[in-house]
């Protein structure tokens, strides 16, 4: 059997290190603290009518949202993660004569989405680690019809401020959708974009992944213009969304205390491990996200060394970052041994 070429192009999927039993894993940006109990609750209720289909429109879910972020539940639509929405974005918009646009440190993901769909994809360079509005307007052409940008970013941890995402909007070419995917949204200190939806020309994406500690149930969500979501449902799976993630997802978009409370608790060791690394000279910016990026050299040689200790993390070559890694937020204990772990390794004369 003959894959499509350009598939076969692709690189395999890097599978996880899950393999080490009794390792912190810190390779994933999974969340270090449970879900909502109340999530825990609601979809376990959910399972009694699991012989059933789920809400195909997500009803209550998309309530949920709509009420905690103030925004119009018609634009609202859920996938199985946002991967399937970003998929699906490229399903509609993106092709051969259809490019991409992305940043240069951007989520990985965006570049297999170009492939599966034989779109030319452009990746802007980044200033200090940072999607830049300017290069990311210049990489865009005529025919570009999809702009990626992960704000804030994955694996850089890095955001841009809402007022250059608007710049940026102002910057882009008029035929272009401007796609903010938020993973780390939660994470972020600056004020939201949702009125820039109604532009018609911008989408929002979301995740109960990072922030919600809800990754294994698989959902995510975004605010789109009518026009947009109204071709994105063609392409979406009609029960994408199990019932008992619609009923977690809501229970914990309603929780907002313990959402914060697992946010600040997060930042908190983010940034004692971005000030450890950065003073023993491994560079790393406090993030807006639940991972801190290091610079640490020679990164697979670190990577190995991490994973001998019992600590999985994960390298950046694929986002075009070879000399650094990515160390999602874990416990303290678990965070303090992983930075404790480069420290001693950047302190020790080479081998
Ligand atoms: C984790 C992540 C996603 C995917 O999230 P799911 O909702 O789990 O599919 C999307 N974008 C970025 C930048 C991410 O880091």
């Amino acid at each position: 059997m003959e894959p499509r070429p350009r598939i076969a192009a692709l690189a395999p999927y890097p599978l996880a290190d899950l393999g080490v039993p009794g390792a912190a894993q810190l390779s994933q940006n999974e969340s270090a603290f449970g879900p909502s109990e109340a999530a825990m609750t609601a979809a376990a209720a959910a399972m009694r009518d699991a012989r059933f289909y789920p809400d195909p429109d997500w009803t209550d879910l998309r309530r949920a949202i709509a009420e905690r972020h103030g925004i119009d539940p018609a634009g609202i639509l859920c996938g199985a993660g946002s991967m399937e929405l970003i998929a699906a974005l490229g399903a509609v918009y993106a092709g051969p004569d259809a490019p991409i646009a992305t940043h240069a440190h951007a989520y990985p993901f965006y570049a297999v989405v170009a492939a599966m769909r034989g779109a030319p994809l452009a990746t802007a360079p980044e200033r200090d680690l940072t999607a830049d509005p300017d290069t990311l307007a210049a990489a865009c052409g005529p025919e570009t019809r999809l702009v990626l940008l992960a704000n804030p970013g994955n694996p850089t941890g890095t955001r841009l401020t809402s007022a250059a995402v608007r710049a940026l909007r102002e910057a882009l070419p008029a035929g272009a959708l401007l796609v903010i995917d938020e993973a780390y949204g939660e994470f972020s200190d600056e004020p939201p974009v949702w009125d820039l939806v109604a532009r018609g020309d911008v989408c929002v994406l979301r995740s109960f992944s990072k922030a919600h500690a809800l990754a294994g149930m698989r959902c995510g969500w975004g605010l789109f213009p009518p026009a947009v979501a109204a071709e994105l449902r063609k392409v979406l799976n009609t029960n994408n969304v199990s019932a008992p993630a619609q009923a977690a997802c809501a229970a914990s978009m309603r929780d907002v205390a313990g959402l914060e409370d697992r946010v600040q608790r997060t930042l908190a060791i983010a940034e004692r491990a971005a000030a450890r690394l950065s003073a023993a000279g491994l560079r790393a910016a406090l993030p807006f996200a639940n991972f801190v990026l290091a610079e640490v050299g020679d990164a697979p040689d670190a990577e190995a060394a991490l994973r001998s200790a019992g600590v999985l993390v994960r390298g950046t070559a694929s986002a075009g970052l070879p000399r650094h890694l990515r160390i999602t937020v874990g416990t303290k204990a678990q965070t303090d041994r992983a930075v404790d772990l480069l420290i001693a390794r950047a302190a020790a004369p080479a081998a």
